[in-house]
């Protein structure tokens, strides 16, 4: 039996798919690439956005219509989230939510015996701990995510997720510390630790973030650890020397901001305000040597006014990102935001996400060009035609190497040139 997956959203979907794949190949099956012929095709969803449920839709569809004898199955946040939704697209001959990943492989082996449409989401509990789930291998080559928390308690105002992902539920020490040793043991030397609301991490067993970076920062094969999205507020100064200690930690941090300006933070239910958020990348960058920030900046939310995106913008230029996610403002039925009045047009927020993004490029390629002349450590990830080779430094640079390098390998770099993407170097 052949299965395939397709996965949309974030990183943790990702880390999921391996976990369900690895799973379901103890249990017989030859994992393909969803471009191929299979038994059994697997839409892992995300429904962060109105966009993200029409892909969804359009897979689960696609796949009936060029398989119609195999079977489809549709998991993840979108079914978890909206299950009657879910439950009539038809095409899709198991609907189950990632509530219920850890019993998928035996519901797909149930309906290949018996071929009962199945219909099963379960729902999240209040009192719900870590389903505890690993993995061996990534699709990457250099570089392993390991999910180490689960859920979100925050119900910012326009986000679905804590409906789709339940409560806050961290994942022990010892089985992120195992799981790690695996992927080193496996040949990874980078590891990124992901979650749904990261930097909650341990709230709900008394440990923090900082102790979850130690027990992988441990394992002796590990080179570099990254960190996933953090919540701005959750980053206090005892979390910053924590972080600091750990010397194979890389210095970047993807901080979500989503507005620059606290009126909107406010209505976003957002838990900081502007100058918060700067006082705290003025603290990671004074703690961490090279430090990058990114971010997420949503444009065009609810009743935001033109001065209130204007005061966002020149927010991203004060604080100076090395990469931003722009994205506008999607209304998800279920939240207190797709209510709220003054909701903006969709040519209004076309033209702000795009006068972000210019912004933000703008940015980027300064501090690209401010790269040439270093020296730096690249880890070399994927190798092109011309056989140049792509990687990253430890602050997450992408430079592509021009002499020769060999992919999964640490290289000395001179960065020479850059353009609006990468920079570009030579083995010295
Ligand atoms: S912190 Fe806010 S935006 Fe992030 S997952 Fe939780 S509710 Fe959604």
């Amino acid at each position: 039996m052949k299965a395939a997956f397709y996965t949309l959203g974030c990183k943790v979907n990702q880390y999921e798919t391996q976990a369900l794949g690895e799973a379901l190949a103890k249990e017989g099956f030859l994992i393909v690439p969803e471009t191929q012929e299979a038994d059994v095709y697997i839409v892992n969803s995300c429904t962060v956005t109105a966009e993200s449920d029409k892909k969804t839709r359009q897979a689960v569809r696609r796949f009936k219509r060029e398989h119609p004898e195999s079977t489809v199955v549709l998991t993840g946040c979108m079914p978890q989230a909206y299950p009657e939704t879910a439950a009539e697209l038809i095409q899709a001959d198991i609907v189950a939510g990632n509530r219920n990943n850890d019993r998928l492989p035996e519901m797909i082996k149930s309906y290949l015996e018996n071929k009962n449409r199945t219909v099963s989401v379960k729902e999240h509990e209040n009192d719900e701990t870590f389903t505890v789930c690993s993995i061996s291998s990534f699709d990457e080559r250099t570089r392993a995510a390991i999910k180490i928390e689960d859920g979100c308690n925050r119900f910012c105002s326009y986000c679905i997720i804590p409906y789709a992902r339940g409560r806050v539920r961290s994942k022990p020490l010892d089985e992120i510390k195992k799981e790690a040793q695996t992927l080193a043991d496996n040949g990874f030397e980078e590891i990124v630790l992901v979650g749904i609301n990261l930097s909650s991490y341990g709230t709900d067993c008394g440990l923090t973030l900082c102790d979850a970076v130690k027990a992988v920062c441990e394992v002796e094969r590990i080179k570099r650890v990254r960190l996933g999205s953090l919540e701005p507020d959750h980053m206090t100064d005892e979390i910053i020397a924590g972080l600091k200690a750990q010397k194979k930690l890389c210095p970047q941090f993807h901080i979500s901001l989503q507005s620059g300006c606290s009126a909107t933070l406010k209505r976003m239910n957002r838990h900081y305000d502007a100058p918060e958020y700067e006082r705290i990348c003025n603290a990671l960058r004074s703690n961490f040597e090279d430090c990058t920030i990114t971010t997420d900046v949503m444009v065009g939310f609810a009743g935001e006014t033109d001065e209130e995106f204007a005061e966002s913008l020149e927010f991203v230029k004060t604080i100076g990102f090395e990469k931003v996610h722009v994205f506008p403002y999607s209304q998800r039925e279920g939240t207190r935001a797709a209510k709220f009045p003054n909701q903006l047009d969709r040519r209004t927020k076309q033209e702000r996400a795009k006068a972000m993004a210019d912004t933000a490029n703008e940015i980027r390629r300064a501090f690209l060009n401010s790269q040439i002349g270093k020296t730096v450590e690249v880890l070399a990830e994927t190798k092109a035609e011309d056989g140049s080779c792509t990687g990253y430094t430890a602050n997450y640079t992408p430079v592509k190497i021009q002499n020769g390098a060999e992919c999964s390998r640490f290289y000395t770099v001179k960065i020479t040139a850059a353009d609006d993407d990468s920079c570009y170097g030579e083995i010295i």
